[in-house]
């Protein structure tokens, strides 16, 4: 099925195409190290890497690229108030965000590129804008885009450049001409950390970085860009003026796409509102794959609410859904090799993985996607109760082996962890040995070991089962 995306720049859901046959280039708005990494930040991410892992899984071949903002306003304060170098700080909350990133799963990007290590090509662009007449350098050795040159600047946002007009509402930056100009290279302070350029010492402005980055990459045009929806105005905004005023290409990027945010308890998330939710503390209450299930059962365009109800709830919807994975996967191996309820099962297989691929094309909509598999499992566990083969069961795991890399959920257990199942076969079947023995007592203590290690029996009409707590 044709994958259909909502393009922010159109304002409309389009067939998604790549520009050159069956090569995507993604970019997605990257991190600035210099604090915990917060739930916002998770849905963003996941949402991205879910995108990639089905573009993917489509057949697509996708380079992701992933900006680091390594030099910002926020990282000098951070230097001020700590005493510590800005490189540092960077180092320490960009490790905590790769963790935090595999802990979530997300492993589908391809480069992490961090701003400073562009400067050359920040400087290029920088140049060739003055010499376009797109910029100007002001007197303190900052440099500015000169708005009121783009013709195309809010075909992103939709907003106006005469709708702020100079010294009126805004206050106006010191050297802007105009008060929607924006810093493309910004003179040193004492004390900053900074870059050689023909303006003097200085470091880049925060939208020329990614557009430095991306024409690096990719060219002067390239597919997908990801970010959040707070970033459309005018960051991003910002970096189509920049890109198309100095390629002259035009669109800079096909499709934009934008991630709804994570509120709690219906208010935005913000360190100031003391209901900033970091990654690690979600952690200590969740495990990774209830805290990504949570976020990928919204569509991402939507908003999430973030409440521990919601999160409980969440827990409890996908362990029911883990549970029949990992019911199907133990049922294949001791089932006989045909089943009453193989052809029921083999249709509700093939009709699952129809349906969740209708739902992830249009727009990726995980949220009806994961709808999709709570109807396959009630059809699974049906299958199971009424009597389902191997060979039907074998293709119900692997399409749950499909979904589940797609969008990152139901792990495949650890290496080893076949072995460990089939040995608890063994124990569950000599207790039953011991049981038709009569020796009950042998029977209790196989029975208590195993409820010790977490694993409890369960006594069905087709014998005893077994499943972990
Ligand atoms: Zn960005």
């Amino acid at each position: 099925m044709a994958i259909r995306v909502y393009n922010s720049l159109t304002r409309r859901k389009e067939a998604f195409a790549p520009l050159h046959g069956n090569r995507v280039s993604m970019f997605v708005c990257g991190l600035t190290p210099q604090d915990e990494t917060h739930m916002g930040h998770a849905k963003t991410y996941v949402a991205f890497d879910v995108v990639a892992r089905y573009l993917r899984h489509k057949g697509f071949h996708v380079f992701y690229l992933q900006n680091v903002t390594d030099i910002e306003d926020r990282i000098i304060d951070k230097m001020k108030s700590t005493g510590r170098a800005w490189n540092d700080i960077v180092g320490q909350y960009f490790a905590e965000y790769l963790g935090v990133m595999a802990r979530l799963q997300c492993t589908s990007v391809d480069v992490y590129a961090f701003a400073t290590d562009y400067i050359d090509e920040i400087v290029e662009q920088i140049e060739g804008l003055i010499t376009k007449g797109h910029a100007y350098r002001a007197d303190d050795g900052s440099v500015y885009f000169d708005t009121t040159t783009f013709s195309g600047w809010g075909k992103l946002s939709g907003q106006k450049v005469e709708e702020l007009r100079p010294g009126a509402r805004v206050a106006v930056e010191e050297r802007k001409r105009h008060p929607a100009d924006f810093v493309l290279w910004r003179a040193q302070k004492p004390g900053e950390p900074a870059w050689d350029s023909p303006w003097g010492k200085g470091r880049p402005g925060w939208h020329i970085e990614d557009t430095a980055i991306t024409i690096r990459h990719f060219g002067p045009q390239y597919d997908l860009h990801g970010g959040a929806t707070e970033l459309l105005f005018p960051h991003h905004e910002a970096e189509i003026a920049q890109a198309e005023s100095y390629t002259g290409v035009t669109p800079f990027v096909k499709v934009w796409m934008h991630g709804g945010m994570v509120m709690v308890k219906g208010e935005e998330m913000h360190k100031s509102l003391g209901n900033y939710w970091p990654v690690t503390a979600a952690l200590k209450l969740y495990e990774p794959e209830v805290i990504r299930f949570f976020l990928v059962n919204v569509q991402y365009r939507g908003p999430i609410d973030f409440t521990p109800e919601l999160l409980d709830e969440a827990k409890r919807s996908y362990e029911r859904l883990r549970e029949t994975v990992r019911t199907v996967d133990a049922e294949r191996r001791r089932a006989p090799e045909s089943g009453k309820a193989d052809r029921e099962l083999r249709a509700a297989t093939k009709k699952a993985l129809a349906d969740f691929d209708a739902a992830m094309s249009d727009d990726f909509n995980t949220r009806e996607a994961i709808a999709v598999l709570f109807d396959f499992a009630r059809a699974a566990n049906k299958a199971i109760e009424t009597g389902a083969g191997r060979a039907a069961l074998d293709e119900t795991a692997a399409a749950f082996r499909t979904v589940g890399d797609i969008l990152g959920l139901f792990l495949t257990p650890a290496a080893g962890a076949d072995r460990v199942d089939g040995l608890v076969d063994v124990v569950v079947a000599l207790r039953e040995d011991a049981r038709k023995r009569k020796d009950f007592a042998a029977a209790d203590r196989i029975r208590d070991a195993l409820g010790a290690l977490g694993i409890v029996l369960e006594d069905t009409r087709d014998g005893v089962r077994w499943k972990r707590k």
